[in-house]
């Protein structure tokens, strides 16, 4: 009998198009395991939403591992450790994984390497990390230049089938998916996620096919929030239930600016790994180093700013478009792009509160939480990124939800407004604010000029 051979699964749960399967199932039978890593994580472990997904994405996986006899091996401890010790208790040949990116996982790949034989696969991007060079060699800090380099190289393969997998003569213990608790129970905060998403590798490709029906209006409709013209496959993306070639395949055959565009956006998520992979802190470290000079509120010591920032977080703010996007995240893990970006500049910009504390609960509250892509977007909205928007760039909250939303998406997640008419959809002040809902927390005039004033303090600083 050939030696078992470990799958060590992270953020790629599926079976096809997953090289490390692939690369496991030639060289003997295979043991899939998923190590519950949170000392490795450091400050970085799962929030809560996400591990609501993690619950359900490998409950799917086992399932779908058990029409083929096989299992799925759940361990918890620190990922490099857990696996030494299972390769000894099994007698692995080797452990088989896809590269990840995120400095803890790097660090676990790190320490794993001394000790076994660890088969390092790509497979969760559209080109491998680190491969799009500029003439002189060097990694892309801009996303133009960078997507137009990364199209030219694409696409590089085709996606792989899953291949038929072998199970060893005996498998090791696991521990029990629900001894892990990932779901909330008291309370339980997630009932609305369930009615809004299925996990799993199947669930992602059923997303797929839905959204590739409708791939030619994305361009007109991916920044109206009320719309589902997005493909909403953000968390199967991030867990690696289908991955982003399996995606570009799909879309082969189909022109347009629609297909052009879905293309460009899938590139970021590319572009936001190729950052990371140049700097370690970007999720805690402005790029620009003038940042650290710049005057944010405190919220430990500001009772004011402390209070500003719980009615961001709880959709409080009186300003319906943020409201909205605010409760959105908290009732199903997930926010549109756009309202995403109207949010984190009045969390930066209105309310003078630090991005980093943006980007944390977005970790905690995120279905799609991801290291890169949290972080890149959260500094590029900020105005401290490599690729970046202008601080001074100020989102008005009023005139982007009269431009982007029709009414209907506050309508949706905020019911106190529901029966404005349209014309005060956008601007319940005055007499027409229902009294359920709050006042303003800063008139935009009075925020906006904050806000210039405390960038010409940091620049008199820096
Ligand atoms: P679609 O429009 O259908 O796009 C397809 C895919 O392309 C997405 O699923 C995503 O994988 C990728 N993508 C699209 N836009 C971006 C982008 N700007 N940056 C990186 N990848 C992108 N996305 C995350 O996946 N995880 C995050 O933690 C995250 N945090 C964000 C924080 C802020 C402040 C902002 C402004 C954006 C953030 N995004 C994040 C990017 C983007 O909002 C989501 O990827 C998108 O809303 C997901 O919805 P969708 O799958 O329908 O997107």
């Amino acid at each position: 009998m050939p030696t078992p051979q470990i799958v060590w699964l992270r953020r790629d749960l599926r079976l096809a198009d997953q090289p490390a399967f692939a690369a496991a199932a030639a060289a003997g039978p295979v043991i899939p395991v998923y190590v519950l890593d949170d000392a490795g994580a450091g400050s970085r472990q799962l929030g809560g939403a996400s591990r609501w997904w993690l619950h359900h994405s490998l409950a799917a996986l086992e399932v779908q591992l058990q029409k083929q006899g096989m299992r799925l091996i759940l361990r918890r401890g620190k990922a490099a450790e857990e696996l030494v010790r299972l390769a000894d208790e099994t007698g692995a040949g080797a452990i088989h994984a896809i590269r990840h990116y995120e400095p803890w996982w790097k660090n676990a790949e790190e320490e794993l390497s001394g000790q076994l034989e660890l088969c390092l696969q790509d497979g969760n991007y559209l080109l491998p990390p680190g491969s799009v060079r500029t003439g002189a060699g060097k990694l892309y800090r801009i996303y133009t230049p960078f997507a137009r380099a990364a199209m030219q190289m694409l696409p590089q393969r085709d996606p792989i089938e899953a291949p038929p997998l072998t199970s060893p003569q005996n498998w090791p213990q696991s521990d029990r998916l629900t001894d892990w608790h990932l779901l909330p129970s008291k309370p339980d905060w997630a009932a609305g996620f369930a009615a809004e998403w299925t996990a799993g590798e199947d669930a992602a490709h059923a997303q797929l096919d839905a959204f590739v029906q409708h791939v030619a209006s994305y361009d007109d409709q991916r920044n109206l929030p009320a719309i589902d013209g997005t493909s909403r496959l953000s968390p199967h993306l991030h867990w690696g239930e289908i991955s982003p070639t399996q995606v570009w395949k799909a879309l082969e055959g189909r022109d347009g600016t629609g297909v052009q565009t879905y293309r460009s956006e899938l590139l970021w998520r590319d572009f936001a790994q190729n950052v990371i992979c140049q700097f370690r802190d970007y999720d805690h470290e402005s790029y620009r180093d003038r940042f650290k000079q710049f005057p944010w509120r405190q919220i430990e010591q500001d009772s004011a700013a402390a209070a500003d920032l719980r009615a961001w977080q709880e959709g409080r703010t009186g300003y319906p478009i943020v409201d909205a996007g605010m409760r959105q995240l908290w009732q199903i893990g997930w926010m549109h792009n756009r309202v995403r970006m109207i949010t984190a500049s009045f969390l930066i910009k209105h309310l003078l509160i630090d991005w980093t504390i943006g980007e944390r609960w977005f970790w905690d509250t995120l279905v799609d939480a991801d290291f890169g892509n949290n972080s890149v977007n959260w500094q590029w909205v900020a105005g401290t990124g490599v690729d970046t928007s202008l601080f001074t760039r100020i989102m008005a909250p009023l005139s982007q939800s009269d431009k982007f939303d029709a009414g209907e998406y506050i309508r949706q997640w905020v019911p106190e407004l529901a029966d404005l008419p349209d014309e005060q959809i956008h601007d319940p002040d005055g007499k027409c604010r229902p009294s359920a809902y709050p006042d303003r927390r800063i008139p935009h005039r009075e925020a906006r000029e904050r806000a210039l004033a405390a960038y010409r303090t940091m620049r008199e600083k820096a």
